[in-house]
């Protein structure tokens, strides 16, 4: 059988980041993406990112990009790459983004099933933290990225919706106090696990997502100018239709693995 699962981990993510802002990464991380990396040397020499702004868009799958790519135009264009990206095993939220911000598989990290304990390895928030940075988290209540990262020394911005999420997060590029911002969308995967990956409603959900990466884009345009940018729009994993005309992902199935992330490097 063909293997059409992409070859990039969305565990490099965590690599990716710490490079970039020029921060050690520890021996037992997945490495970082080299499509990225070269983008950074290209667009910034030896210059390191001083701000990282991660949207964690749920569950958009490569094969929703792929058959309805025309809604991604202005994703391609606030971005200079996309990288196609393979999750994790069980692919479900709180496994995959401990395995996206920790760097490493989920046998690792401890994760391995759709429960959300606070995370003991070393994240992303950690590192950051450890070499003098500061982080927020922008989410909404009761979801993985707000509960398995908990107890560091940083902010948690957490709301009831994601409309108070996106106005938190776009003001706080206004404030431009955090180092490393991490902001989390759940309404494409809870709309399409109940009304199907292609219902009308879970694709609005998808332009909303898209429009809102757009929004924060040109929020650092127009804030940042001082600022060399690592930005990121980085699904956990993809999706599939079952029965009843409603969604579902966890699978080791192509649906619900490969994923595609879109990445910009903002020069000051
Ligand atoms: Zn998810």
């Amino acid at each position: 059988m063909t293997d059409l699962n992409s070859s990039l981990c969305i565990t490099s993510v965590y690599s990716t980041a710490l490079e970039l802002a020029g921060i050690e990464v520890p021996d037992d991380k997945d490495s970082a993406d080299p499509i990225v990396k070269a983008l950074a040397v290209k667009k910034l020499g030896c210059a390191k990112t001083d701000r990282t702004v991660i949207l964690n868009p749920d569950a958009v799958a490569m094969w929703v990009y792929q058959k309805y790519t025309e809604k991604f135009v202005q994703a391609h264009l606030c971005s200079d790459v996309s990288v196609p990206k393979l999750s994790v095993m069980p692919s479900v939220t709180p496994v995959c983004f401990a395995s996206m911000y920790s760097g490493v598989m989920p046998e690792i990290h401890g994760i391995r099933r759709y429960e959300k304990p606070v995370l003991t390895v070393e994240t992303i928030f950690d590192s950051f933290i450890k070499a003098g940075k500061k982080c927020a988290i922008v989410s909404t209540s009761g979801d993985s990225i707000s509960m398995i990262f908990l107890n560091r020394n940083m902010d948690y911005y957490i709301y009831d919706t994601v409309e108070e999420v996106k106005a938190k997060a776009l003001e706080l590029i206004e404030r431009d106090e955090y180092d490393l911002t991490v902001i989390y969308n759940g309404n494409y995967d809870s709309t399409m696990h109940r009304h199907g990956p292609e219902a009308p409603e879970s694709l609005a959900e998808l332009d909303d997502n898209i429009s809102f990466y757009k929004e924060l884009s040109d929020k650092i345009d127009s804030c940042w100018s001082n600022h060399n940018v690592f930005f990121g729009f980085c699904p956990d994993h993809g999706c599939h239709e079952i029965d009843g005309g409603c969604g579902s992902h966890g699978l080791d199935m192509q649906e619900d693995m490969n994923v595609i992330h879109f990445y910009a490097i903002k020069k000051l």
